[in-house]
């Protein structure tokens, strides 16, 4: 974003974290069962190089991303392990993919091809990986559809079907029905596609959730994304599966410190009053940096010398207000914890996602670029 860095508010990214967290899928998964790791969205927002590169280091075998350019990223940064495009490929983008060795998910019989049309172009034969809809509703082949796909597969020339996966909706929920119903669905579609002739030898179904939680779906690779950045995927999971790290620490530090008489308004609409004589200290970020501006009316707080520091008023662009009266000696310069630890405290994305009435995905990804993230 910036070639330099001077305002005092960053990440800590933990890389140390990615790998505990990578050993631990490993840990309760098979030992012939690889691991990808899925650095979308520049790895949750935490940077998908760095983590890749942790990941890879740790044990991964494998990585994906949502879209071409996303893996074009990682190609130019000399990350040569397999990369898996989990999203449809828009049309003309097949010879890039192809020249940049990323992995199409292909389900459609017009991106089949699309795909062998240009593998024959470069001369190479392409490998590809089928994504199957077993019940989300999302991309991927119905089940009452695959015959026809696989008839369409077997004349394209240039075509090599090296994996075959699908994607559960619910298995960060207790109740598992649907999750098993999708299970049988996606193997019933892989008995279909043996019957074609197909040996695809990357069976995969398992997000982070279904790793932790349903052994059966583990085949020949998981799909690790939220738990590689140390979350649980939702409340409902066992907890004591999996030991998880969070790899993500906000900070910044006080810019401005000043005594507010009893009585004075706060931020823009003067929406909180002084009701005493009150330090408030201005933190240099805002809503652009992803903090999210609604914190202001969830009676939300940071962490100042270990203690909380309630937020006064509205969150503005690139500044808010807290309040550290009772917190002896702050002085300009202390360090502020947005997420994470500090003394006795802590705040975790999934407090701050839970007072957003959202899920801790949405806040790692949204901490803005105009945040560094440091890597350690
Ligand atoms: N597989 C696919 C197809 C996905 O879209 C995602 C993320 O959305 C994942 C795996 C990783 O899921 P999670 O972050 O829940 O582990």
């Amino acid at each position: 974003c910036f070639s330099e860095w001077h305002r005092p508010v960053w990440a800590e990214i933990d890389l140390d974290h990615v790998a505990h967290n990578i050993r631990e899928f490993q840990r309760i998964t098979p030992p012939h069962t690889q691991l990808m790791a899925i650095v979308k969205a520049d790895g949750y927002g935490h940077g998908a190089v760095e983590v890749a590169k942790a990941a890879l280091e740790a044990g991964a075998s494998r990585l994906a991303i949502a879209f071409l350019e996303e893996g074009i990223v990682l190609r130019r940064k000399e990350l040569s392990a397999p990369i898996l495009i989990l999203g449809v490929s828009a049309p003309d983008t097949e010879k890039a993919a192809l020249e940049h060795d990323l992995t199409p998910t292909i389900c459609t019989v017009d991106s089949a091809q699309r795909f062998s049309q240009a593998a024959a172009t470069l001369g190479k034969t392409i490998r590809f990986h089928l994504k199957l809809d077993t019940g989300m509703g999302r991309i991927g082949v119905r089940p009452e559809q695959l015959k026809e796909l696989l008839e369409a597969l077997q004349h394209l020339p240039n075509l090599e079907m090296e994996g075959v996966f699908s994607h559960f909706s619910k298995a960060d929920e207790k109740e598992k029905t649907y999750t098993q119903m999708q299970l049988h669905r996606y193997h019933e579609c892989l008995n279909m596609i043996h019957a074609a002739g197909f040996r695809p030898t990357i069976r995969h179904l398992a997000n982070s959730a279904g790793t932790m939680e349903t052994s059966e779906a583990h085949f020949d690779l998981v799909r690790i994304g939220i738990s590689l950045y140390g979350f649980y995927p939702s409340d409902e999971v066992d907890k004591t599966t999996v030991d998880l790290r969070p790899v993500m620490r906000w900070k910044t530090r006080i810019a401005h410190l000043k005594m507010l008489p009893t009585g004075e308004r706060v931020s823009y609409g003067g929406m909180f009053t002084t009701r005493r004589p009150t330090m408030v200290a201005t933190l240099p970020l805002g809503y652009a940096d992803g903090f999210r501006r609604r914190l202001w009316t969830k009676n939300w707080h940071v962490l100042v010398r270990g203690q909380r520091a309630p937020i006064l008023g509205k969150i503005c662009m690139d500044m808010f207000m807290v309040d550290v009266t009772d917190i002896a000696g702050t002085s300009i310069g202390d360090e502020v914890v947005l997420i994470g630890s500090q003394g006795e405290n802590t705040i975790s994305a999934d407090d701050m996602a839970n007072a957003l009435e959202t899920i801790n995905y949405e806040i790692t990804c949204l901490v803005g670029k105009r945040v560094p993230r440091i890597y350690v």
